[in-house]
């Protein structure tokens, strides 16, 4: 079967869903949408940000004057740790369920002009470890039973301040797109006894063509079923569940992947690079959860320059996703592109 010609379907299995990939039509002509770029240089310290150090906030509070990450409760939370718990059900078709949780902020660096690429690797590995402290924390929480880390990053993916940081919501129940993956992992198990996660990465590495960066303990990767053009995985060698379960080295070799993976993003099209991504980890829920596989997910939008982004609309809202660009394509551009950041 010929990858790079043909229309074609591919298989995701983490999600039990499909995509179509269409490689003939790569070269189609762009008239769309041409997004604004941000301002090219920021001030390292903004006294209008709510989140650089010494600042009123919006609800009022006042940051510390911190010098390395800072975690705080999110001043407009999605989701409450007192709500009620209650129930609606009509015939099983209007329902609803009360959630308790809670949000939290963490700025990456005192500095507003960073981003991870920028930050030396030391601090990126504080980044890591107060990932591995809040799910902990909040994991401990009885009603808690999931821990979602994830970063939007750029204004092109909503992220409504420039500043470094990222967000963890904890939630009573664990969230649909990590539900479908247990689900799938699960299934997995059920049927061939190992993991889906470790048996997939062992024929991504055999295959090499869609690796970007690996070192010792991390490997990124272009996922076979990639939906964004430049979508990557970030997956542990070894088979552990959570990030708190990361050891010294472990959390090292994160810190090492992250800055390597976000430079090549930022040297792909010049620009800093904006994307959506997140860490898919096993439950808080006090069980023991042997089907999960850490890993993170980079879905960014843009597509072929810094101005012009993929668009998930039509088709893909009603039929499925689809895409041109190959994910082998895209995974060797990621390749080609230096570990050194080019500003
Ligand atoms: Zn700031
Ligand atoms: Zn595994
Ligand atoms: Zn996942």
């Amino acid at each position: 079967m010929n990858l790079f010609t043909q229309p074609h379907r591919r298989y995701n299995p983490l999600t039990n869903e499909w995509i179509l990939v269409s490689p003939h039509r790569t070269d189609r002509p762009w008239q769309g949408q041409v997004e604004k770029l941000p301002p090219e240089t920021r001030p390292s310290y903004d006294p209008t940000c709510y989140l650089c150090p010494g600042n009123e906030r919006a609800g009022g509070n006042r940051n510390p004057e911190y010098d390395s990450t800072f975690v705080f409760q999110n001043d407009f939370s999605a989701l409450l740790p007192d709500t009620p718990s209650e129930k609606l059900d009509q015939r099983g078709l209007l329902r609803a369920a009360s959630e308790r949780g809670l949000c939290r902020v963490i700025c990456f660096s005192p500095r507003h002009d960073w981003t991870l690429p920028d930050m030396p690797l030391a601090d990126i590995r504080r980044v890591v470890n107060v990932w591995a402290e809040q799910t902990i924390e909040l994991g401990a929480m009885s009603f808690v039973n999931y821990v979602q880390v994830f970063e939007n990053k750029g204004a092109m993916m909503g992220a409504s301040n420039p500043h470094p940081h990222c967000q963890v919501w904890a939630s009573e129940r664990v969230p649909t797109e990590p539900a479908k993956e247990f689900r799938s992992l699960l299934g997995y198990r059920d049927e061939h006894g190992t993991c889906l996660v470790c048996d997939y990465l062992a024929l991504e590495l055999k295959a090499g063509e869609r690796l970007v960066v690996q070192n010792e303990h991390f490997v990124a990767l272009v996922p076979f079923w990639a939906v964004w053009p430049f979508e990557t995985m970030v997956l542990a060698r070894r088979h552990l569940g959570d990030l708190p379960g990361l050891d010294e080295a472990e959390r090292d070799a994160l810190a090492d992947i992250v800055k390597r993976l976000t430079t090549r993003y930022d040297n792909l099209f010049g620009v800093s690079f904006p994307y959506s991504m997140g860490w898919h980890q096993a439950p808080a829920d006090g069980e023991i959860h042997a089907e999960a596989h850490l890993h993170a997910h980079y879905y960014p939008p843009l597509l072929r320059s810094a101005t012009v982004r993929k668009f998930m609309v039509g088709y893909e809202m009603l039929g499925n996703p689809q895409r041109d660009v190959t994910a082998e394509t895209a995974a060797e551009r990621l390749r080609e592109m230096s570990d050194v950041l080019y500003r």
